[in-house]
């Protein structure tokens, strides 16, 4: 049986760049759905007894298990996503490390933001964009729907959730500056750093 976990911080404390009723609707809401719905395609089967991430390996690329994968990953992947973002007002520079490894693999702060937003924007319909260490490189990338980026054997650093409802009520269909806020002002660029070294 899984739970929905508690945001790690208040619901308005990403304010002005992703509103509180959003925040609401997307935890309290979407992901709840997604956890009532996870329990109840589990209830009774081997899958009860599993980690999330077990569940996701066991139900990838298994067309009857198709809607077991869809709500586990999105359970996995919002978890991931809100972990990702920090208080708006929080103090928040990136680590030395962190900084060092980005210019080497990417040129620059402001290159690896535009090769993110690019990939972000291109994803189209409903996905997830991460920063990634592959190997000891990182890569921007994308996943469609549901889609965990652990399953394409690289390490997550963080998320973006780019489904129309982590945007909409903030930014109608303006992708871009939901992307660009969220690179700007709410990235947790420790908890980068600290999935980057483990
Ligand atoms: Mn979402």
């Amino acid at each position: 049986m899984f739970t929905l976990k508690s945001l790690p911080y208040a619901a308005d404390a990403l304010a002005p760049h992703i509103s509180a009723r959003t925040m609401n609707l997307h935890h309290g809401k979407h992901l709840q759905t997604y956890v009532d719905n996870l329990n109840k395609l589990i209830e009774g089967t081997d899958f009860e007894k599993m980690e999330l991430e077990e569940i996701i390996r066991k139900t990838h690329n298994k067309e009857d298990l198709v809607s077991i994968f869809n709500n586990a990953g999105q359970v996995y992947n919002h978890n991931f996503f809100w972990d990702s973002l920090r208080p708006a007002q929080a103090e928040n520079s990136m680590p030395v490390e962190l900084t060092a490894q980005i210019e080497r693999d990417f040129g620059s702060i402001e290159k690896m933001a535009e090769q993110f937003k690019a990939l972000a924007l291109s994803q189209f319909g409903s996905g997830w964009a991460w920063l990634v260490t592959d190997g000891d490189r990182l890569k921007v990338m994308k996943t469609a729907n549901g889609e965990p980026v652990f399953l394409r054997g690289v390490k997550p650093l963080l998320a973006l959730d780019v489904w129309e409802h982590s945007y909409y009520v903030d930014y109608e269909n303006r992708r871009g500056e939901y992307i660009d806020a969220v690179l700007n002002h709410l990235f947790n660029w420790d908890f980068a750093a600290h999935n980057a070294i483990l």
